[in-house]
């Protein structure tokens, strides 16, 4: 087979889901903000929310290193909550002072959370108002990040599912990437696509409002995360068309990725090898010395990022790993299906979470390695039962080649120091209860 040519149809495409539909232990969709903020180098999210909120955005992006933030609460009191104050005057305050102070503002997010949406404020008329208010300067949109039924990813694709509506239409012929990647990343990818010849290249989101991209008919959208459906149903109602592919996760999922688009742009064979071929060996190289400790263990995936099924394909076919379940909180066929195409045989998929049902399975099949939630992680470890946390594979650049390496290291860390603690614990049981602990 050559690189070219679409992979082949098989592997858990069509093996039966098993659908749960109970407690859920995921975290809220505001999580997003903190790797969208830095992205967006113009953007403000103005979470309106409770402290609570504040909080969770405060901790989860950890020191503030912008000499201006990106992103802030707007708090609700209880006044607010009980209905006794009109929120949205508050709010048009809240907003005008802010952009009366940052004028590097060009976009900003109104971010619903649990409290706006039990009080049914209403953010996208906010939206709307503000936008009228303040255009040209600033445009205004809205979007959920709120924890009710909905996981960490989700808050990106609302985000950027926020801004297709308003992209400017097109009738060029033109790619466009969706997903947001750290800067390093996106600028490798794009220097593949120029080698291949294929352009022009529009991102989504882009670095700024400026070089937001326009879409429609001629439109073709590529994703680079798997999470992303709202997105890509709301590319689709713009006219655009979606190049299916796998993640470009590893060396086969980036390589996959990179073809379909070739294929797209009539890219000859021999260029495409001429383009991949070197940063192709490289990614080998680095997932082979990488993945060593990953052979022949057994990975366990909790539904919790929607990263589960490529990095299950990724960690299967070219880490030597068995999956044992592979649960994921949405399975989108459109988007993870070439991804199943590839997925050995074997696991159960499943689509949803009943925590505890789930845990009890992790429990009876004693994986090697559990890819679960912050929440689940500790009481698992708890259990000696080795775990990575999800949430760390949206924060680590893990897409394309160059990065292949560290992917496989990510998941081969915790194994290897489960065997270093498991060494110097039957070093320290050699050595006798009285003998001088070795330091680490
Ligand atoms: S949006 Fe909801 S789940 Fe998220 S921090 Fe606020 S209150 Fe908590």
């Amino acid at each position: 087979m050559t690189d070219l040519a679409p992979p082949p149809s098989a592997g858990c495409r069509n093996a039966p889901v098993l659908k749960e539909r109970g407690q859920r232990e995921v975290f809220c969709g505001l999580t997003g903000i903190v790797w969208l903020h830095r992205k967006m180098q113009d953007a403000f999210f103005l979470v309106v929310g409770s402290r609570t909120c504040a909080h969770l955005l405060q901790s989860a992006a950890g020191v503030m290193i912008f000499a201006e933030p990106r992103f802030g609460t707007a708090i609700l009191e209880e006044t607010d909550l009980a209905g006794l104050a009109d929120a949205h005057e508050e709010l048009d305050r809240e907003v005008a002072r802010l952009l009366s102070r940052r004028p590097d503002i060009r976009q900003l997010f109104l971010v619903g959370s649990c409290p706006s949406e039990v009080i049914k404020l209403d953010l996208a008329r906010a939206a709307e108002r503000l936008t009228e208010i303040h255009a040209p300067r600033v445009r205004v949109l809205n979007f959920s990040g709120s924890g009710i039924e909905t996981t960490f990813t989700q808050g990106e694709d609302a985000c950027l599912a926020s801004m297709v509506p308003v992209l400017p239409e097109t009738e060029a012929r033109e790619l466009l990437v969706a997903g947001a990647l750290p800067d390093v990343v996106e600028d490798q990818m794009l220097e593949l696509l120029e080698a291949l010849g294929i352009g022009p290249v529009r991102t989504l989101p882009a670095r700024c409002a400026d070089l937001d991209p326009s879409v429609g008919p001629n439109t073709v959208f590529a994703l680079t995360q798997p999470f992303l459906g709202d997105t890509h149903a709301a590319l689709i109602r713009r006219g655009a068309r979606h190049i299916e592919a796998p993640m470009p996760f590893g060396d086969e999922g980036t390589t996959a990725w990179l073809a379909a688009i070739a294929r797209e742009f009539g890219v000859s064979q021999e260029r495409f090898e001429a383009v991949i071929s070197a940063p192709r060996a490289r990614a080998r190289k680095a997932i082979a010395q990488a993945s060593e400790p990953l052979k022949g263990k057994s990975v366990f995936f909790m539904p919790d990022s929607q990263l589960e099924v490529p990095l299950a394909r990724f960690l299967t076919r070219e880490c030597g790993m068995d999956a044992v379940e592979v649960g994921s909180p949405f399975i989108h066929d459109a988007i993870v299906g070439p991804d199943l195409d590839l997925l050995p045989a074997g696991p159960q998929i499943s689509e949803g979470q009943d925590v505890e049902r789930q845990l009890d399975r992790v429990r009876k099949a004693r994986p090697d390695l559990t890819v679960c939630g912050l929440g689940l992680a500790n009481p698992l470890e708890a259990e000696g039962l080795t775990t990575k946390w999800a949430i760390e594979l949206v924060f680590t650049p893990v897409h394309f080649y160059e990065q292949a390496g560290d992917l496989a290291s990510l998941f081969a860390r915790p194994l290897n120091r489960k065997a270093r603690l498991h060494l110097a614990k039957n070093t320290l049981g050699g050595l006798g209860a009285d003998s001088p602990q070795p330091v680490s």
